[in-house]
């Protein structure tokens, strides 16, 4: 890659300044303060902190661009490309680990115009979006027809299908409905050159590789997702909510493994450690000191009856107790909630991140242990839970934070308990990102977990963007 590839582009040069206003209606470029100062962060603590760059402070774009239809997205990225300014695709700057921060200035591309549902296909159960629509929203148009979408992150209000897709995100409910990789059957993408590749939305197809999913998880790296097809179900006709305590993890996951692997599938299943369970155990009169186990079941009710009663049955006989409704109720009325993190970041001297890797079952309590034992003498209050469950393993979060005497010490604290955390998830063999993906802040283990891997992504990288405009700097990809 040349010096100016790799320069950070705090103004457009005046010939391509005038180029671009005159590929654009009035209206879709700015360079309005207020609108660079927003997109030059997304929800990545560091970022939230004014601290994306360490002591180098916050870069801004050069401006911001909205474009209303694909052809404009396309005219932009053909302009970049002649011109080599970075671009860096904004959803709604949910993003935890430093995606949307344009870290070498120029064009912010935020998606927040193509805010339409743009079809809902009731006898194929398909759902067609512009890429900037809110999940809270097209949750609700779904809901209005019967339907739903079954993808709940805990972001749902505040980020954007393309989002999901660009950081191959996981909600909630995954265990049932699948991760956006499972949903997304369709994409528009506006490659980094300008032209635009549209995917049929069909149930499989053997016409060679899914190229569609080299854009799911790509963050802004290879391309602007403009459309999105997703598949979509029926409202489920009952929901159940339950919650149990184990006497350790071991018993705890291999009861969960159990109920998977012998093919029920609860929507939500999550295991709290003892400290992240505490509140909500003392909360209802509960025993402390034990794993809490949270479920929800989704679908018919004769499904629903059925499948909470075989969970319940299995945890029993791996040394649970019964907690009923209660506390699995206290969860699903607070799931949106992120005060434990937003409250610790916006104070001077706080910091807060969860770092959710994912194992095999047979190594996630060494994952566990290791991770938090590594994190503990960098972050004062460590724990976490197992959530996201498949036949063959989980996700594992481990949630961190601290209080120090001010930000500099907070940074130091943030990235000492971060490099101990990679470093120990790298060693027990464990993937580094289960859903919020690399970004800024898990660059610089990408190698690490990829191997040669990593090369033959940057010779796709190379070849989709020949003047390296995408999103510089993010997925590990620059070399
Ligand atoms: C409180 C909280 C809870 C969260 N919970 C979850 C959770 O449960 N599950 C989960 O998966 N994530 C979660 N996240 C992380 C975040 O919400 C997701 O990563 C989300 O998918 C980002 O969507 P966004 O629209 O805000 O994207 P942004 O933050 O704007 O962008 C994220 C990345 O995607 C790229 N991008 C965005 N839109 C496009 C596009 N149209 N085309 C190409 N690239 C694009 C950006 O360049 C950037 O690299 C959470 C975040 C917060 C703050």
């Amino acid at each position: 890659m040349t010096e100016a590839r790799q320069a950070t582009v705090e103004e457009i040069p005046q010939n391509a300044l005038e180029e671009l206003t005159g590929l654009l209606p009035a209206g879709t470029w700015s360079t309005d303060p207020t609108a660079r100062q927003e997109h030059g962060r997304d929800t990545w603590s560091l970022a939230v902190k004014g601290r994306p760059a360490g002591g180098q402070g916050e870069t801004l774009p050069a401006g911001v661009v909205r474009p209303t239809t694909t052809e404009q997205v396309s005219d932009v990225l053909a302009w970049a490309t002649r011109h080599e300014i970075p671009v860096v695709p904004y959803g709604a700057g949910s993003g935890v680990v430093g995606g949307a921060v344009p870290n070498r200035g120029g064009v912010s591309v935020d998606l927040g115009a193509f805010d339409r549902v743009e079809e809902v296909d009731e006898e194929n159960l398909l759902v067609t979006v512009g890429a900037g629509v809110l999940g809270g929203d097209l949750e609700a148009a779904l809901n209005e027809r019967g339907f739903i979408c079954g993808h709940y992150p805990q972001s749902l209000y505040i980020s954007t299908v393309g989002g999901w897709v660009a950081t191959r995100g996981s909600g909630t409910f995954s265990s049932r409905y699948g991760n956006i990789e499972d949903m997304v059957a369709g994409l528009e993408v506006v490659l980094p050159t300008g032209e635009v590749v549209r995917t049929k939305a069909t149930p499989r197809s053997a016409s060679g590789p899914d190229y569609k999913q080299l854009f799911v998880g790509s963050e802004g790296t290879l391309g602007v997702i403009t459309r999105v097809t997703l598949r979509i179900w029926p409202q489920p006709e009952a929901q159940a909510l339950r919650a149990l305590s184990f006497p350790s993890f071991g018993a705890g996951l291999e009861a969960v493994r159990t109920v998977i692997q012998g093919g029920v599938r609860p929507g939500v299943v999550r295991l709290y450690d003892p400290e992240e369970g505490r509140p909500t155990l003392e909360r209802f009169g509960h025993n402390t000191g034990r794993w809490l186990l949270v479920l929800a079941f989704d679908g018919s009710r004769r499904m629903v009856e059925f499948e909470e009663e075989v969970t319940v049955e299995t945890c029993l006989r791996f040394g649970a107790v019964d907690l009923g409704r209660e506390p699995a109720e206290h969860w699903e009325k607070n799931r949106f909630d992120a005060s434990w993190l937003t409250g610790r970041v916006a104070m001077p001297g706080g910091i807060a991140d969860a770092i959710e890797v994912a194992h095999v079952w047979g190594r996630l309590e060494e994952t566990y242990d290791r991770m938090v034992e590594a994190v503990r003498p960098h972050m004062s209050e460590v724990f976490g839970h197992v959530s996201h469950v498949y036949p063959q393993g989980a996700s594992l979060y481990v949630i961190c934070r601290a209080l120090e005497a001010d930000d500099d010490a907070a940074e130091r604290a943030y990235q000492d308990g971060w490099r101990a955390a990679m470093q120990a998830c790298l060693e027990t063999g464990a993937t580094i990102s289960h859903h919020h993906g690399i970004g800024l802040q898990r660059a610089p283990w990408m190698q690490a977990e990829h191997g040669t891997g990593l090369d033959a992504l940057r010779r796709i990288k190379r070849a989709l963007d020949p003047a390296g405009i995408m999103n510089p700097g993010k997925l590990g990809l620059d070399e």
